[in-house]
């Protein structure tokens, strides 16, 4: 048994970092840049008023008071998308929209409603500073200029800019297929009737959720018998189309888990089979033909709770994501006791008070059960050698789904 450090570490050392792949801004959601991506162009590409309002050279109103208005004479108009090819003189304003262009020899843009219009006069009462409701050409980026860095990751922030700078298709790191196969001979279908010996499969849909909470599509092979060589066919299968096995159940010692006896017999360099935490203790990783390949133990939480911890971080690598869980001091509200030896996972219930994270005991946790966790928002570390922690301790943990 090693701890949950060692085995994170053996994990990411074995996660190769996915090859690249061309994608459609739109498809690049939350995937990772693998290229810095530079500016093709100023942004934005020419001086522009940020008002509905007149341009103006500034200047001619240093004078400007309420009693003393200062008048120039309505020349034009500009409207967004349209070029001005003349000047502005001395003594004239130009009639202009957001967006459009400021013509060449004005330097502010005064907005309508703090002038006077009398025909095709216009009337300025105060002093308008250089400038003054301009967007300057190249304010927010220049040509040449480093626009996102590899190792962003994509969010409509960076769609938006890749579209306003012309790039319809950016390199990113590729996601990894992940194939799940779940086994165990007392499993039915969820649309079956109960019926004696038998409980409804859950993992299945539980896995492939929490996939999709990370971005990924699984391919699930469904439900396998726990017998040797149908298992070893579902695995030889799911290791020709996938970066990443997973497996649920059939992970322990007992007579009837052959999870790691298919591993064996395909040659897979076991890396470890239990880990020092709870829930979650039974978790087989191998390197299996060049892929990465896990056994989940079958009891529910134990099965989330291990995915969340070993398989999301091998993903996120894949994908070339910096993992950042967002720590917080929770104060425990409630005493608990264990065996010392594994770090264990409180499911909790978190709830910010003043500024303060509380954490407060959901129903009886058990890895064999979800009922309990549907009332937790988050989860609190208990370090290996601690036996037991009592109300008021502050204890690191994070918020889960949410
Ligand atoms: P195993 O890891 O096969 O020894 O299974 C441990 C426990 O998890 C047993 O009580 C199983 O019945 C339960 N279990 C295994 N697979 C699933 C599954 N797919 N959905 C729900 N419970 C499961
Ligand atoms: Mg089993």
């Amino acid at each position: 048994m090693i701890s949950r450090d060692e085995a994170l570490n053996i994990i990411l050392q074995e996660t190769p970092l996915g090859n690249v792949e061309e994608k459609y801004i739109l498809d690049s959601l939350s995937r990772v840049l693998s290229e810095d991506i530079y500016s093709k162009d100023n942004l934005p590409p020419f001086s522009k008023s940020a008002m509905d309002g007149y341009a103006i050279k500034s200047e001619e109103t240093a004078e400007a008071l309420r009693e003393a208005p200062i008048e120039f004479n309505i020349t034009g108009i500009i409207k967004a998308g349209d070029f001005f090819e003349g000047e502005l003189q001395k003594g004239e304003a130009i009639r202009i929209m957001t967006g459009a262009p400021l013509p060449k020899g004005a330097d502010a843009v005064i907005q309508f409603e703090k002038v006077k219009i009398e025909g095709i006069s216009l009337f300025v009462y105060d002093k308008v500073k250089a400038d003054r409701n301009v967007i300057k050409r190249g304010e927010e980026i220049n040509s040449g200029d480093l626009a996102l860095a590899k190792g962003t990751v994509i969010r409509p922030f960076e769609i938006g800019l890749l579209a306003s700078l012309g790039y319809s298709k950016i390199p990113v790191y590729r996601t990894p297929t992940v194939a799940l196969i779940i086994t165990g001979d007392e499993l039915i279908n969820i649309e079956e009737e109960l019926y004696p010996g038998k409980i409804r499969n859950s993992n299945e849909y539980t896995l492939i959720s929490l996939l999709k909470n990370a971005g990924l599509k699984p391919i699930s092979f469904g439900l396998v018998k726990d017998n040797k060589n149908l298992i070893r066919e579902k695995i030889e299968e799911a290791l020709k189309v996938s970066d990443i096995v997973v497996t649920s159940g059939g992970a322990s010692k007992g007579d009837y888990d052959f999870v790691e006896d298919v591993l064996v017999e395909l040659g897979a360099d076991i890396k470890f089979n239990s880990v020092a935490i709870k829930p979650g203790k039974p978790l087989t990783f191998a390197v299996v033909k060049d892929k990465l390949f896990f056994s989940l133990p079958g009891n529910p939480l134990a099965a989330i709770n291990t995915f969340q911890e070993f398989i999301i971080p091998a993903c996120d690598k894949f994908m070339g994501k910096k993992r950042c869980t967002d720590i917080l001091p929770v104060i425990l509200k409630d005493d608990y006791n264990f065996k010392k030896g594994k770090r264990m996972y409180i499911y909790v219930n978190i709830q910010k008070v003043n500024g303060v994270y509380y954490g407060y005991r959901i129903g009886w946790q058990s890895s064999s059960g979800l009922a309990s966790v549907t009332e937790a928002n988050g989860v609190v570390i208990v370090p290996e050698e601690k036996s037991c922690v009592k109300s008021g301790e502050i204890l690191n943990g994070y918020f889960i789904f949410s």
